[in-house]
């Protein structure tokens, strides 16, 4: 099956007792059983729900995985990863990690014993110096947030692997339309399907794939024994918001590719950054692992003041000022003072976040439309 088939398809059947083609939200907490342990495979909700599964199946597909394990947030999902680690181990991962995921390791795991390196993984070479002898998980962020740097994904699994050490790549920037880290190598794929699985902003949720049946089945075994799971219509509203996954997030890249072009060559931008850009690091690498460059796109202005930033924020009108990716309406944002804002301001200059960067999350609206709202808003 093919991916645009999948999407609609894959691990969905219509209900056995209704012929209902939508999967239904099997709203109950427990399950009836014929004699104690006679039971169709469903005992208590938070260990299995026909909605949920059905969503976990769709997922695997989607990342050409065999299990899938839904969460319920993209943080719940990261964190029931790095349960798979023990006091002592280390994690190593991107300098430019989301916000949210450099928490987790650093303010929550640090207590336990878990300490983890940061390090420029654009360029692979630097992993191979990181490595040490208690490095066990290499978590993997590509494109990054708000720079839109592209890490080689098989490269750096190619090296994790010859050192036995576990890869996971949170792939919520591209989405499995677009990116599907397990074909390079990866042996774990995180989602914040919040984004662009979900994709109209209304579901906060997270899920975990994997082809490795052992780390599937311990993190089933997570999932039911830490029982972040997501709720059955949270389920269905994911299920629905996949079946457009491919039109939307096509209608996100084009959108992107022609914004990116238009702030590029427009006089009050100074540098734009998006991935399709032949002179971006690492587009190469973007080309051949991604099927199209994303609907990401990051500038910053030639008056690069908090001031200037604000004006353009506060003036657009289809472009809403949010936190939060991948829905179907454009979003605009300020890393500075929004999800960037724990950063100290040196920290964040060294990578180019600057005072006036401004994030955009490209919708599927008319594209003249949100370039017409952009220009009237550097006015
Ligand atoms: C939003 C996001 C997360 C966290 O997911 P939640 O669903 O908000 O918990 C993790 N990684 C990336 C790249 C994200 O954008």
């Amino acid at each position: 099956m093919k991916f645009g088939t999948k999407v609609i398809h894959a691990g969905i059947e219509p209900d056995p007792s209704s012929g209902a083609i939508m999967t239904p939200i099997f709203q109950t907490s427990t399950y009836v059983q014929d004699a104690p342990g006679d039971h169709k495979g469903f005992e208590y909700a938070r260990t299995q729900n026909p909605t949920r599964t059905a969503l976990e199946n769709n997922l695997a597909a989607l990342e050409n995985g065999k299990y899938g394990i839904c969460f319920a947030s993209g943080m719940a999902a990261m964190d029931a990863i790095v349960k798979l680690l023990k006091s002592g181990d280390e994690v190593i991962s991107t300098n430019d990690l989301y916000g949210g995921s450099y928490r987790l390791l650093t303010k929550v795991y640090n207590a336990f014993g878990i300490h983890s390196k940061f390090i420029d993984l654009t360029t692979p070479a630097n992993l191979e110096n990181a490595i040490g002898d208690n490095t066990r998980l290499i978590w993997i962020e590509t494109p990054t947030n708000p720079m839109l740097n592209v890490v080689d994904i098989k490269a750096i699994c190619d090296i994790a692997k010859a050192h036995g050490i576990m890869t996971v790549v949170d792939n919520t920037f591209a989405s499995p339309y677009l990116q599907n880290p397990l074909n390079l190598g990866a042996d774990v794929v995180m989602h914040s399907s919040t984004k662009y699985l979900g994709g109209h902003s209304d579901v906060v949720q997270g899920a975990v794939i994997t082809s490795n049946k052992e780390v599937a089945d311990r993190l089933y075994f997570i999932q039911n024994s830490t029982g972040a799971v997501p709720g059955p219509q949270d389920c269905f509203l994911m299920l629905r918001g996949i079946k457009t996954l491919h039109l939307r997030v096509q209608r996100s890249c084009d959108n992107a590719r022609k914004i990116a072009h238009w702030l590029r060559d427009h006089d009050k931008v100074a540098n734009t950054y998006y991935p399709g850009f032949e002179d971006f690091k690492n587009h190469d690498i973007c080309k051949a692992q991604m099927r199209d460059f994303g609907g990401m796109v990051s500038f910053d202005l030639k008056e690069n003041t908090l001031e200037a930033a604000n004006k353009v924020l506060s003036n657009t009108h289809l472009f809403s000022l949010a936190e939060s990716l991948g829905g179907v309406e454009s979003l605009i944002g300020h890393p500075a003072s929004m999800t960037h804002a724990s950063i100290p301001r040196e920290e964040r200059l060294k990578v180019g976040l600057t005072d006036s960067l401004i994030r955009l999350s490209v919708g599927v609206e008319d594209v003249d439309d949100l370039i017409a709202d952009l220009g009237a808003a550097f006015q």
